[in-house]
């Protein structure tokens, strides 16, 4: 058929291909909204076990305070009662430190004298021998007196440099005016334990900071962070927005994405928070969705890989079918047509006249024939060879194919050296004076033939047009009687059928 050109995909194989990239988007965007599923269950998850983790914090934190700072208020009230002035020290000590916390990790009380220096102490009958003038605990009571608990910047303490936070309330004389100060602290590896006892994961981080930014207590424990000032991370504004909240911001002491959970602890100037980094969020859902977005990728392209070879047996057969087909009207074709000069043979004349005869019934148009014969074709075998005289047919069906006018018209060879003209509209006269065109071009030819009159190759034509009531066979015998008419007349003419339209001869 066309082997250079590009054959379209059928329609089944346009539809398969349809439904299966339809199939494979459907696949493929049940299973994305699948893994964004997972992920946002994951995010959810954390978020709440952070919340819960973080409200444990806040309720430890804040009951510790308490009621360390429930032993400085005894302290504070004790020094305030005037008879306490006048008992012995021993004594003394006994009775302002008897509601004093003495569980592990809160350090001993110290009572300040205005000048900063030590003047009772929960440890030893004979207070020791140190001073905080320029602490931030004993500034702030000094310049203020409605601080109330104070929460100092973490400390150092002697003699192992252990890490402490102050707490610490003002000493006030009667008049209200400033008497010194009363701190006790307490041991930032106590918070450590207390959120050991927590079930965190290796990942998850708790930490407690000022509102003023220096962190207090980070567990796991990192000892180099502690008391420093965390304001110029750039996620420290957003604890101070609210209350509590959650966000997403690179950590302070370990420069890792993670999803951040706080809130302030009590209606302390404390803020907790914890952190999950988003690695671990991620390590949640990823792995599984992986395994799914393979699964799905392996069967898509399994479902893909199936339809291009289904697609391929459909083209397959497809072509197959094409070139069947095309090799029927090729048969057709060939039972149809003359191998020697290419013009329709007697089968085609045969049909093509019955067909035109009933058209012409049908429409009331006339319809006329021409019978062409060679004229003294034997002799000019006889003379030139039976080669040569196949070759003069040929001039012959190729003056016919000239004069007449396809498809309405049909010239054939219906013999050996016989050839038929069908005229479907054409009158008798009409087709008469088209049969002496013809006779003249085959006469122009001027093919010698000195064995017939004239010594160039002529022909001979007989017409007939087909009268009312007249079968095929009858015309065609009809035409065929004024062929031998034309022969007998001497040849190189036509004849037409006397008596209809045309009955005129036409020389
Ligand atoms: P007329 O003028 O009366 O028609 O004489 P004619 O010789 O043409 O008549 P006749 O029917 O006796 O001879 C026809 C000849 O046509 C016989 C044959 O050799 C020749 N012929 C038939 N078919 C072919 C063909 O296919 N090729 C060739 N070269 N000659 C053919
Ligand atoms: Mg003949
Ligand atoms: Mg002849």
């Amino acid at each position: 058929m066309h082997p250079g050109s590009r054959r379209r995909p059928s329609t089944a194989s346009r539809t398969l291909a349809g439904s299966i990239v339809a199939a494979t988007l459907v696949i493929g965007a049940v299973s994305g909204l699948t893994v964004m599923q997972m992920r946002s269950s994951a995010w959810e998850q954390v978020g709440r076990v952070s919340q819960n983790l973080l409200e444990s914090v806040e309720h430890m934190v804040d009951r510790n305070i308490q009621l360390y700072d429930l032993s400085l208020q005894a302290v504070v009230e004790g020094l305030r009662n005037p008879e306490a002035d006048g008992i012995a020290p021993g004594l003394r000590q006994a009775v302002l430190f008897d509601r004093a916390a003495t569980a592990n990790g809160l350090g001993a009380i110290l009572a300040l004298d205005a000048q900063g220096k030590a003047f009772v102490d929960s440890a030893s009958v004979v207070p020791r021998r140190v001073s905080f003038p320029d602490a931030d605990f004993f500034r702030i009571h000094k310049e203020r007196e409605d601080v109330g608990l104070y929460i100092g910047k973490p400390l150092r303490m002697e003699p192992d440099g252990r890490w402490a936070i102050p707490l610490s309330r003002r000493l006030a004389y009667a008049d209200g005016a400033f008497a010194g100060v009363v701190v006790g602290t307490i041991d930032i590896g106590y918070f450590n334990v207390l959120f050991g006892r927590l079930s965190l994961g290796d990942q998850t981080r708790i930490a407690f900071f000022r509102e003023s930014g220096e962190l207090l207590v980070r567990s796991p424990v990192m000892e180099d962070a502690i008391g420093r000032n965390m304001t110029a991370a750039p996620h420290f504004p957003r604890f101070l927005e609210r209350r509590s909240g959650q966000f997403v911001a690179i950590g302070y002491t370990e420069a890792i994405e993670g999803l951040f959970s706080f809130s302030r602890i009590g209606d302390r100037p404390l803020i907790a928070a914890v952190v999950v980094p988003t690695q671990t969020i991620a390590d949640l859902w990823r792995p599984k969705a992986m395994a799914i977005v393979a699964v799905v990728a392996f069967l898509c392209g399994g479902l893909i890989g199936l339809t291009l070879v289904l697609q391929r047996e459909l083209e397959r057969r497809a072509r197959a079918e094409e070139r069947a087909l095309a090799a029927n009207s090729d048969l057709a074709r060939l039972a149809h047509t003359d191998g020697l000069t290419g013009l329709p043979n007697r089968r085609h004349f045969d049909e093509a006249f019955a067909r035109a005869r009933e058209e012409a019934a049908r429409t009331g148009a006339p319809l006329s024939l021409i019978l062409l014969d060679a004229d003294r074709f034997k002799r000019y075998n006889d003379t030139y060879g039976h080669l040569a005289g196949d070759e003069v047919l040929r001039a012959i069906a190729r003056v016919l194919q000239r004069q007449v006018r396809e498809p309405e018209e049909a010239a054939c060879r219906i013999g050996g050296e016989e050839f038929a003209v069908l005229l479907p509209g054409a009158s008798g006269r009409e087709a008469a004076a088209r049969a002496e065109r013809i006779r003249q071009a085959a006469a122009r030819l001027q093919i010698p033939h000195i064995g017939n009159e004239g010594g160039i190759v002529t022909v001979s034509l007989g017409v007939a047009e087909v009268v009312s009531g007249e079968t095929v066979g009858q015309c065609f015998s009809a035409a065929d009687a004024v062929l031998y008419e034309a022969k007998r007349q001497g040849r190189n003419r036509v004849v037409a059928r006397p008596g209809g339209a045309a009955g005129a001869q036409v020389a």
